[in-house]
């Protein structure tokens, strides 16, 4: 028998993986000519954040790209440009970073939480259907996890039912639907760029359109309510939301790094995903991808855990003791939005009306999730599969030791405490 390094025996690994964000030389430069021009913010003509604009819109084949200083001031204006305030329905995935729902709240909206699919765990199309009122003023699909949403059929469904489709790209910048990329395929896309994200400035967030009226409406309500060119007049109310140019300068560095960090990440995705899929009780999301899935964002790479497979050890015993192990893994469940404080308890503060369709499958989802990759913090998914063998046997070590941790849990009455987070 061998310890498990939760309980003193030598862990699998001792050296790091890749570390996420990365950066090199070319950031300092970047940053150093910024510092040097003295602009180090505002919007202008030929400024860092107007060269990363066009930079992204060339690469997701979109004509308008505005940088704001967040994935949720980019949803926020989003919501607001197409119209939504006090009062108005959007439907939302259960489960979800919690700014999806929140930025419809902030504007006076009702988000309504419909289900996730059980398979990839992005909106089920059919829930979303389901939540639609004669009040709903958008959906939001999020690429969670970086795997496109189903846009054929929501698409199909926001143009019958003539509501806007808002994509949540915080999580899928480089992802591709049917060869197109995230962002590109509803009325608006909103990526995120704070530290865990695919490309980062440590925070930021862009909206990108193809509609030329929306985009001067995000432009406006990012400065103020002020319209691009237009010096001294403000038109409507906006927010102050824009993006530094010393972030820009590094979002346009990162962005050249991309599509190779993309291809990296697939190869280690893949090597991990087949090489887990023996492992009984763990189950890939998705089982796989679908052919419209033409590049996954890879933001996380995510399974299921069975506890069953693992001597019914609770997921939280098995997630701990493979961090002592030496591999970065997602401490914590996830919580579905209808189940946060802000929007279950009508006792706290700021409790937020919402309405909720469905959230079986999103809760069911949340407490079974092991997630490797950025959204532990962790650029392991760039790593060769020589060094990303050690999560292979360290998973097996911890499902042919499980009985060490069903004991634990059966002295202590409890799950163990995550150490060092
Ligand atoms: C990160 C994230 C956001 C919010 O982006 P911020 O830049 O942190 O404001 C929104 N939605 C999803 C799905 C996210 O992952």
């Amino acid at each position: 028998m061998t310890t498990l390094a939760l309980y003193g025996g030598p862990p699998i690994r001792t050296r790091t993986f890749q570390p996420w964000p990365q950066s090199d030389q070319t950031e300092l430069g970047a940053l150093a000519g910024v510092l040097a021009s003295r602009r180090w913010g505002g919007i202008y003509s030929g400024s860092q954040g107007e060269a990363f604009e066009r930079a992204l819109g060339e690469y997701l084949g979109v004509p308008h790209a505005a940088v704001v200083s967040s994935g949720t001031a980019g949803l926020m204006i989003a919501l607001k440009a197409l119209g939504v305030g006090a009062g108005d329905e959007v439907v939302v995935p259960a489960m979800t970073y919690v700014a999806t729902a929140t930025a419809v709240s902030v504007l006076g909206g009702t988000p309504v939480f419909a289900d996730i699919d059980a398979d990839t765990h992005t909106i089920d199309p059919a829930s979303a259907e389901a939540a639609i009122s004669e009040k709903t003023k958008a959906i939001i699909a999020v690429h969670l996890g970086g795997h496109p949403a189903d846009m054929d059929r929501l698409g199909r469904i926001a143009t019958e039912h003539s509501v806007p489709l808002v994509e949540d790209c915080a999580q899928s910048l480089g992802a591709t639907w049917g060869g197109a990329h995230t962002g590109s395929l509803g009325q608006v896309g909103v990526f995120s760029f704070a530290s865990t994200k695919n490309i980062t400035a440590g925070e930021g967030g862009a909206v990108i359109t193809h509609d030329a009226g929306l985009a001067a409406r995000i432009a406006s309500l990012r400065d103020h309510g002020r319209p691009l060119g237009v010096t001294g007049h403000h038109l409507e109310l906006g927010w102050n939301l824009r993006l530094s140019e010393f972030q820009s300068s590094i979002l346009d560095v990162q962005l050249e790094r991309l599509d190779h960090q993309l291809t990296a990440k697939a190869r280690g995705a893949a090597f991990l995903t087949s090489a887990l899929s023996s492992t009984p009780g763990l189950r890939s999301v998705p089982a796989d991808l679908a052919p419209r899935v033409t590049r996954h964002g890879r933001f996380s790479l995510a399974f299921t855990l069975d506890p069953e497979a693992f001597g019914n050890i609770s997921i939280s015993s098995f997630r701990t003791a493979l961090r002592a192990e030496g591999i970065p893994v997602g401490l914590r469940d996830l919580t579905a939005c209808p189940d946060e404080p802000i929007y279950a308890d009508d006792t706290t503060r700021d409790y937020s009306h919402s309405r909720t369709v469905s959230c079986t499958r999103a809760r069911a989802a949340c407490t079974r999730l092991v997630m490797f990759g950025q959204a532990a913090g962790s650029g392991m998914l760039l790593d060769d599969s020589s060094e990303l063998t050690d999560v292979v046997r360290a998973v097996e070590k911890i499902h042919d030791n499980c009985g060490q941790l069903r004991e634990a849990e059966r002295q202590r009455g409890t799950t163990p405490v995550p150490s060092g987070s």
